[in-house]
């Protein structure tokens, strides 16, 4: 991509979920918000609260979430690059499926965009059942989570952490 196409390309609102459940989790979190805000052709608009949820489908300590909004120049192939990096610097790694992880960085939605490629489904496949996404991303984007959407996960324990924690 050229300088000029770069310049070119328009600003386009995306929707990230943050999880960890190794180490420090919520300062891993917060590393990760603050990576974002940092990373080129990123910046952040909002981040929710951090939550507290217990692990789906999987053994370990307590994951800490959160949902970041950004604006981005950055196409979601290359955004989806950008957050793996970040997932990289944080050490994650991925010895099984739903592995205790140091940091997930899930692209949840790129603008309106629909994307099948190998490597990445947008909107996330697997958000609509998921609580500890729902939760954070109707504190950032109310009008984006119906009302049902919320309710068919308010089994799951999701709890919103105290700013200090
Ligand atoms: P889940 O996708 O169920 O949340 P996970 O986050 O544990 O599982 P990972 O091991 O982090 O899964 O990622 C596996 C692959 O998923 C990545 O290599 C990436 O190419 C692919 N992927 C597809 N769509 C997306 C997306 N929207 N966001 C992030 N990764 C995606
Ligand atoms: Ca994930
Ligand atoms: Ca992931």
């Amino acid at each position: 991509m050229t300088r000029a196409e770069r310049l070119a390309r328009p600003e386009v609102l995306a929707y990230v979920g943050l999880g960890a459940n190794l180490g420090d989790a919520p300062q891993a979190v917060r590393d990760a918000i603050a990576a974002l805000e940092a990373a080129p052709g990123v910046s952040l608009v909002q981040a929710s609260s951090l939550y507290r949820s217990a692990p789906v489908d999987a053994t370990g300590p307590d994951y800490t979430n959160a949902v970041a909004c950004i604006s981005t120049t950055l196409t979601a192939p290359a955004l989806l690059r950008a957050l793996q990096t970040i997932e990289d610097t944080a050490g994650r790694e991925r010895p099984y499926r739903n592995a205790p992880r140091t940091l997930d960085l899930d692209l949840l939605l790129y603008g309106s965009a629909h994307i099948a490629s190998p490597d990445l489904t947008v909107p996330h496949p697997r958000m609509g059942e998921r609580a500890f996404v729902l939760v954070p991303l109707s504190q950032v984007a109310p009008e984006l989570v119906d009302t049902e959407a919320l309710q068919a996960v308010a089994g799951q324990g999701v709890e919103r952490l105290a700013a200090t924690d």
